[in-house]
This record gives structure tokens, sequence and C-alpha cells, in this order.
């Protein structure tokens, strides 16, 4: 079987130039003595909207390797494909993040929920597990209502999966089901019945990317009750060892933290949580190498600096426009978004600093930071110009890309 490792960590490389970069703080970890495996994700909508192909993460993904020659696992991962959408991704990628967001309270025939609740009287009435903060009391009524909501998202992702399987050979790929795209997020329980489901339809994940509760704005930290957080995050990793046994899960299936860049107020809670229980994770993040390309431009100076502010002016003037996609994934007050003519006064340092995610400096501004990680389309429209500056600046623009995800990310996360 071709195996998710224990920890792995997603990147995101929105144009293609900075694989090598990212490798190299994976390779510092190595050197800490930790290894975690790389993981290159770009989704369907992402690539529509930079004009790029699924081959070109792969093929970048490659030459870093060979670059660096990195000797130890890594995926390219077809981020939050669809039935619609996957085609294209099966010949260029090893991880599927399976996304069933959609399905999810689309009612099922009832006959199937009542085949259901037949076939798992174990998951009704006190339901004692290892680990867990307290047992879980249900009713027939609310394991029901449970899997009326989600029957047809594991449905669906089984055909997918099935998709998948025919393309690739069993055991040919990584599977992970990601719910994360929803309103409401995945109680432990709900996570249970979900994996009970997934294994009912034929899906053999080796990650699981629930909602959790709380925030997860795009480049920013996490806003929410962490004790909350700490309780789920740790309820959830003793569901998954249970239900592994129970269902005959992979051995190997582990939490996936999606939009997990920046979440510097969780990264200790879920480091306890490995180390206390020998789990794995996996930690998505997407955008963030796109706004440290930013930070080096910016620091560069010159060409460099002057796109950086030009991007921020038109940002400015279409903020609704940018922003709206993206409305349950950000949170900007518009009144601490400092004006173009302010901005364009600004030293390449100044804009680095207000940009760079250090919340304890004075210049830090969490408003532009957001602003800017949802305007990423913007250099795409600058084309040449913006890949020609990344290039001239290549090795400015490679240290904050690298000294983010190593000493930001990798390091509290993943360092014990
Ligand atoms: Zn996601």
């Amino acid at each position: 079987m071709l195996t998710l490792e224990r920890f792995s960590f997603g990147v995101g490389d929105r144009f293609a130039h900075q694989a090598k970069a990212q490798l190299a703080a994976f390779q510092m970890l190595a050197k800490d003595g930790v290894e975690v495996a790389p993981v290159w994700n770009k989704s369907n909508r992402e690539h529509t909207f930079i004009g790029s192909e699924p081959q070109s993460v792969f093929d970048a993904a490659q030459a870093a390797v060979k670059a660096l020659g990195w000797d130890k696992g890594w995926h390219v991962d077809a981020d939050h494909i669809r039935l619609e959408t996957v085609d294209k991704f099966l010949p260029c990628s090893d991880f599927f993040t399976i996304d069933v967001a959609d399905s999810i309270g689309k009612p099922p025939e009832e006959r199937y929920v009542e085949r259901f609740l037949a076939k798992h009287p174990e998951l009704i009435g006190t339901v004692t597990i290892a680990g867990i903060s307290e047992p879980f009391h249900t009713t027939t009524d609310s394991v029901a209502a449970i899997t009326r909501k989600y029957l047809n998202a594991t449905w669906e992702a089984g055909l997918i999966y099935k998709h998948i399987k025919k393309s690739k050979g069993a055991k040919k790929f990584i599977a992970e089901v990601s719910m994360d795209e929803t309103d409401a997020p995945q109680t432990p329980p709900e996570l249970l019945i979900i994996l009970a489901l997934l294994s009912d339809a034929g899906v053999y994940p080796q990650t699981i990317a629930p909602k959790f509760t709380g925030r997860f704005n795009k480049g920013v930290d996490y806003v929410g009750d962490l004790a909350q957080f700490e309780r789920e995050f740790n309820d959830d990793l003793a569901v998954i060892a249970h239900a592994v046994k129970a269902y005959g899960l992979p051995r190997n299936l582990k939490l996936s933290v999606h939009s997990g860049s920046d979440k510097f107020s969780l990264y200790p809670i879920i480091r306890r949580a490995l180390a206390r229980t020998g789990a794995g994770v996996h930690l998505k993040t997407a955008g963030t190498t796109w706004l440290e390309e930013l930070i080096g431009l910016a620091e560069a100076g010159g060409d460099g600096l002057a796109l950086a502010k030009e991007i921020y002016a038109y940002a400015l003037a279409h903020v609704d426009e940018l922003c709206a996609p993206y409305a349950s994934v950000i949170d900007i007050d518009r009144a601490k978004l400092p004006d173009a003519a302010t901005v364009n006064g600004w030293t390449g340092p100044q804009l680095a600093s207000a940009l760079r995610h250090i919340p304890t400096h004075p210049e830090f501004n969490a408003h532009v930071r957001q602003l800017l990680h949802v305007s990423f389309k913007l250099a795409a429209k600058a084309g040449a110009r913006y890949l020609d500056l990344l290039k001239a600046n290549e090795a400015i623009v490679a240290k904050q890309v690298t000294e983010n995800i190593y000493e930001r990310h990798m390091k509290p996360l993943f360092i014990w």
C-alpha cells in the first residue's frame, strides 16, 4: 500500500516557483531529527484562478526533489477534487483530497438509514472509547439524524474513491476525505459515525479533514475557544484510533487540519496531543507561500516593492470583489486598511513587516495580510512581470518562504 507518513505537511505553491525553498524547510527539520513528508497541494479552483495545469505541480515538486537530493517520501495532492474535476489530476497525483462537503445534509432514502442502524447497534447507547474525555450517550434517533446528514456524503466519497482506484490501481494512492468546507463543525460522535459510514461505503482513507470548532481564517491565527479545541482534537484522535480497529480502516488513518497555516495558538495543543498519543497528523497550508513571495519582493525594494504596492492599491480598490468568495474565512476590519497613498510611502521593510506574520511586531497588520492573502489573482494577472521578479529576486524570496515554514510552522508543531 502507498502509505502516508506519520507526519505530513501540505504546501501550496501557487506560481510554481518555490518548491525548492519549501523543501529546504523539510530538509532542515530532517536534520533536526524529525521526518515530515512534503505534500504539494493545489485545488481545481486554484488552477482555474491561476490558469495552470495539475501536471505543473508534479513537475515543480519533482525538480525540487532532484535538485535538493530529497530521498524521503513526498506526494502531490489533488486538493478538494470532486467526481467532475478529478480526471485531469489522475496521472500526476498520488494523494487525493475527496471533497464531499456539498453532499452533507442531502437526505438519503430512509431504508438506507435503517439498514445502517441495524448493522451498527454498537453506536447506540453509551459508547465508551479509550482515551475520550467522557463516553458518548446516543439514542437511535440521534444516530439516525447523524446518519441522515452524512450518508450521502460518504456514498459520494465511495463513488470518487472507486473512480480513482480504477485508474490508479488498488492501494497505489492515498485518499483523504474532506468535510471542512461546510457551515457546521463535526463533533467527535459525528466523526465516529462518519468513519463507520465511510468503511461501509468501501472508502479506505488515510486522512480525514473534519471541520473543527472555531474560525480557521486565511493566513491568520485561530479564533475560538482553545480549551474546547483541545478537548475535541483529543477526542477526535481517540475516535480515529477506535474506528481503525472497529471498522477495519487504515492503521495510519489520521486527522488532516485544513487552513492549517498560521494557526500558531493551536500548534502547542496539536504537538502535545501527538506526543501523548503517538498519532500522526497532516497539516495543510496553501496561500502562505504566496504571501512570503510578496514579502520577499517588498524586502527586495525597487521593481519588486513597486509591484507589491501596486497589488495592494488595486486590491484595496477592489476589496469587495476580492473578498466575496472568501467571506466565511476572512475577518477584515476595513477601517484598519491603510489607504494606497500611505502604503506607497512605506519602505520595503515596512511593507514586509506589515505582512509578515509576527503578531507581536508593532507594524504587523492582520487586515492587510488577509486582504493580500485573497489577492493572489492579481499576481496571476501581472503574469510575466510577476514571475520575472520572482526569478530576479530568488534568494531573498526563498529565504522568506523557508523561514516561514520552518520557524513559524514546523518548529512549534514538530520539535518536542
Ligand atoms: Zn480544505
